[in-house]
């Protein structure tokens, strides 16, 4: 349908080589989209353009850290130069570290603060950096738009992730503010808007979620309970709201987030 065409546009997909960012690239480019994955695993990102160009779409990789402003420079000059333009961006490059996990043994007060910070560092600046190295070309295209990848632990007390659920709250508050000050300066040429996953299994969450052999830990089994509709989600029910949010059918919506979560942030479990 017109309204949603995203076709010819380019849109750039941080983390493109993760589960959530794999499911996006696909699904960005069989609407016709240019799509530009960006990540630090080279094997993944090629294997998937490769994929992607032997089913008829137009799509490349470029390697780079998203929290080093000169690797996004370089990707920024290598896009402009291929297709002139950036019309899309998703931040989907993100997660829990170990690092920042505080085990159930652990005592509150001794966690792991650097391993926090870490976590923090790469859901907010992996996510504002990439903003500001390519948020000028988006907004020059006179319709760009820009996707936050929020959570549902921004919203409730989930255990164990505190740097995660740190980071995740802060890109709330940067989504919001930074929908009004690029609207006060760009009016509408450049939206910026996030979507709130639920649970997804995907490589970030694996170990916490399942046991080697698959089954559920206490963990996702606590998940399972508390969403209404039972189970975790699937990354193509993520599509909708994304392709809405890149699109011209989302043209008044700014600083907005956009829950896909199967009723776990409703639910109060009585
Ligand atoms: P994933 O680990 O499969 O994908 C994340 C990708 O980002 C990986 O390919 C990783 O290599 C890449 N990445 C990590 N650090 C990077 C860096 N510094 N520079 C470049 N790339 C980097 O995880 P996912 O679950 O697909 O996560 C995608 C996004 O969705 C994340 O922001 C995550 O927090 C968010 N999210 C996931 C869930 C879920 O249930 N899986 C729920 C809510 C939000």
């Amino acid at each position: 349908m017109e309204l949603f065409s995203i076709k010819d546009k380019v849109i750039i997909v941080t983390g493109g080589t993760g589960v959530l960012g794999g499911s996006f690239v696909h699904a960005l480019a069989g609407q016709g989209a240019k799509v530009v994955l960006i990540g630090q695993n080279e094997s993944i990102g090629k294997e998937r353009v490769a994929t992607l160009k032997d089913n008829g779409h137009e799509a490349f990789f470029v390697a780079a850290n998203v929290l080093e402003e000169a690797d996004l420079i370089k990707a920024k000059n290598t896009i402009i130069e291929k297709y002139g333009r950036i019309d899309g961006l998703v931040n989907g490059a993100g997660g829990n570290l170990p690092e920042g996990i505080l085990s159930p043994k652990e005592d509150v007060f001794t966690m792991n603060i650097e391993g926090m910070k870490k976590t923090m560092e790469l859901n907010v600046w992996g996510t504002v950096l990439p903003v500001q190295i390519f948020g000028p070309e988006i907004a020059k295209t006179g319709a760009g738009s820009i996707v936050n990848i929020s959570s549902v632990n921004a919203k409730r007390t989930v255990t164990r992730g505190l740097g995660y659920s740190m980071g995740k709250a802060a890109i709330d508050m940067y989504t919001k503010w930074f929908a009004v000050e690029m609207a006060n300066r760009y009016g509408d040429a450049v939206r910026i808007n996030s979507i709130m996953p639920g649970f997804f299994l995907t490589k970030q969450n694996k170990n916490l979620l399942t046991n080697e052999d698959g089954s559920l830990t206490e963990r996702g089994g606590l998940i399972i309970k508390n969403t209404p509709f039972k189970r975790f989600g699937q990354p193509e029910e993520l599509i909708g709201a994304l392709i809405w949010l890149l699109s011209d059918a989302s043209k008044f919506v700014t600083g907005m987030d956009i829950g896909v979560d199967g009723g776990f942030t409703i639910n109060s479990g009585v």
